[in-house]
């Protein structure tokens, strides 16, 4: 295995140009797993480690390289939620967001707070400089993304009008260490309510269905509340697998975005 440790962006961003099938090793709590257990063995890994400004944070661009340990006492509610139950101190003090955006796994816990906050991807290749692409454009399957082989994710950029009221819960087998059965994440604003879940289908989504029955209510009665959970169990895509089923899914998505706007509103 060829191996090289890039000192900042430019480094990187020429190892890639020269062999785009490189593997980028941010945290590795993701990638190490693969080479473990999966017995993935890449022949090149370009480590972005050592890159100091893909560490670099401000409310509206999150670098690539921010671990969830430092999201947990970040600027956006949500995400430090999000960010304190991922894994383990070890987990969180290693893994970072680019990490979670490039596996682009379904079950991903920063990806419904990307949703809701309708935030973009930045990506940077040697050959054609950096590209924003939208949350909805990024994520174009299970774990696959639109990335071209010769870019390196260099940021999460968030829009100016991203709502203050934001909550995140998610289910699994067991309170803690766990990966999510289903994630939900509620933002309210001046526009209304966002609605955002993970695990539910192949990519992040926004319940948009939910959102436009919930935003036409004047109040939010109870009434109107059981209606969300049942518009949201109708509206995502899960599948069964070894962490639950269909049936399951749909009612803990349901029960999930009921619960948090709720809690928005308090
Ligand atoms: C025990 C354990 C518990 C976990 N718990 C959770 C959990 O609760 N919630 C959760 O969401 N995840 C969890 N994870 C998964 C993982 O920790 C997260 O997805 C983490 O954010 C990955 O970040 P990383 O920096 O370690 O990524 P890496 O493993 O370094 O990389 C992951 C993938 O992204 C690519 N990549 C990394 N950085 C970039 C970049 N800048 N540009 C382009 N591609 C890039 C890599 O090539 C690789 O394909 C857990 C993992 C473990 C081992």
């Amino acid at each position: 295995m060829e191996f090289v440790a890039a000192h900042d962006l430019d480094e990187a961003l020429a190892a890639k140009a020269e062999q785009p099938d490189a593997e980028l090793l941010a945290g590795g709590t993701d990638l190490m797993v693969e080479v473990n257990l999966v017995h993935h063995r890449p022949e090149q890994v370009v480590s972005l480690r050592r890159i100091a400004e893909l560490g670099d944070v401000s409310p509206r661009r999150i670098g690539a390289g921010v671990t969830w340990s430092r999201l947990e006492h970040g600027d956006h509610r949500g995400l430090a939620e999000a960010a304190r139950t991922v894994g383990s101190p070890q987990i969180r003090a290693a893994g970072t967001i680019g990490g979670n955006v490039g596996t682009a796994s379904p079950a991903g816990d920063g990806l419904p707070w990307i949703a809701a906050a309708d935030a973009a991807i930045e990506v940077q290749s040697k050959a054609r400089g950096p590209r924003v692409v939208p949350w909805r454009d990024f994520f174009v399957g299970v774990k696959r993304t639109s990335l071209e082989p010769d870019e390196i994710i260099t940021a999460v950029i968030v829009p100016e009008d991203v709502p203050e009221a934001q909550e995140f819960a998610k289910v699994g087998a067991r309170n803690a260490m766990v990966i999510s059965t289903v994630s939900c994440l509620v933002m309210r604003g001046d526009d209304g309510f966002r609605i955002a879940l993970g695990s539910v289908a192949p990519t992040p989504i926004r319940a948009a269905a939910a959102e436009e029955m919930l935003n036409a209510e004047s109040t939010i009665t109870e009434a109107a509340l059981d209606e969300v959970a049942r518009i949201v169990s109708e509206e995502v895509r899960p599948i069964t697998d070894h962490r639950s089923t269909e049936a399951y899914r749909r009612h803990a998505a349901g029960v999930l975005a009921r619960r948090l706007v709720e809690r928005s509103l308090r």
